[in-house]
């Protein structure tokens, strides 16, 4: 479409080189996925089984605010993809294509794009996805990444944030607050914790941060046995709050019961203060779901099946009470902040 700011230092790179461009380095993204067209036509389609729906997903990654403008190419792609991937695990889906949007500062150049299409080329062998479309453009302002991530479920099935009752268990995936901390640590701001971590612990804590893992092997599972289920991407406290407003109950959480890494725990026995900010900080892309009681032994055994640990975090109330914090000793720990707010 004529556009009048092709002309102008935004908008869009001249016709032919965004076709190139799409053509060199998006469209063998895309060769496996026929709806996808090649990337020569105006729109994909997207099939869908009968008897399924679409879950559809949408996060946007802005350089400066979502990731470090110097990340890894390749591991800003993952990222951008995981986090959506997380959003279907969470919904219960299984994924089948994504489509990309990217406005590209001009600085960025073909280097950065290849290492950026090889790891979007790694995550959709990991996680069995294609490239179906996009949308590439120039921008005079900071790199931005648009990722829509497109899954199936059986009609009805997906697993919304309403639908917690009363007596329900809470349930986490995998550990929390490991990506809060590997962000202090990528941000170089030399936090007092940082002495009792080895090296091992450093960097597995940077990763925590820079490549989220979607539990989408967890999806079937949640969609089989959960009542409620959202990923964690805000902070647990805060994302749990959400839970329970839509569902319109209350919960309580034992923090010991909150599962850590041995990384976070170092961290945690150094600084007693840093338990509340790991379940109030943000980017642990885990899954939050609640369970009805007679359903949570087969919930675990199924979740050990597809080899993601679940823990038991605490219990929704029936009222909307708000959220309760238990220390070990059963003594209430206020919480100032519940979660990270882009806003
Ligand atoms: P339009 O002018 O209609 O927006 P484009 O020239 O932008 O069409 O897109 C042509 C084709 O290339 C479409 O199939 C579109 O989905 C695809 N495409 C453009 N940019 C990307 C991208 N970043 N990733 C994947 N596909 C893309
Ligand atoms: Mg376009």
């Amino acid at each position: 479409m004529a556009n009048p700011r092709d002309r102008q230092p935004g908008g869009k790179p001249s016709h032919s080189a965004e076709q190139q461009l799409i053509q060199d380095l998006f469209a063998p993204l895309a060769k496996d996925y026929a709806g996808a067209l090649g990337l020569r036509d105006d729109a994909a389609t997207v099939a869908v089984e009968g008897g399924h729906e679409l879950v559809v997903s949408k996060d946007m990654l802005v350089a400066g605010v979502h990731f470090f403008a110097d990340d890894p190419a390749d591991l800003v792609a993952r990222k951008a993809v995981r986090v959506n991937l997380s959003d279907l695990a969470a919904k219960g889906a299984r994924p089948t294509c994504y489509f990309l949007g990217i406005a590209l500062p001009r600085r960025v150049g073909h280097d950065w794009l290849e290492l950026f299409v090889a790891g979007l080329l790694q995550d959709q062998g990991q996680y069995s996805i294609d490239l179906a479309g996009g949308d590439t453009v120039r921008t005079d302002g900071p790199l931005t990444i648009s990722v829509t991530a497109m899954g199936d479920v059986p009609v009805d099935k997906a697993v919304r944030r309403a639908g917690a009752q009363g007596g329900d268990r809470v349930y986490v995936s995998g550990t929390i607050g490991d990506a809060v901390l590997g962000l202090a640590l990528a941000a170089n701001e030399k936090p007092s914790w940082a002495e009792s971590l080895d090296t091992d612990d450093v960097s597995f804590l940077k990763d925590r941060y820079h490549l989220p893992q979607p539990r989408t092997e967890l999806g079937p599972v949640v969609r089989d046995h959960a009542t409620a289920s959202m990923d964690v991407s805000d902070g647990l406290a805060g994302d749990l709050a959400l839970l329970c407003a839509a569902s319109g109950v209350g919960a309580e959480i034992v923090l010991a019961n909150v599962p850590l890494s041995r990384a976070a725990r170092a961290a945690c026995d150094c600084d007693r203060s840093l338990l509340r900010r790991l379940v109030s900080g943000g980017d642990d892309y885990e899954i939050l779901c609640t369970v009805s009681p007679d359903k949570c032994i087969q919930f675990e055994d199924a979740a050990a099946t597809v080899g993601v640990h679940v823990s038991r975090i605490g219990s929704i109330l029936d009222e909307q009470s708000g959220l309760s914090f238990f220390d070990e000793s059963g003594s209430v720990v206020e919480m100032t902040s519940l979660s990270y707010s882009h806003l």
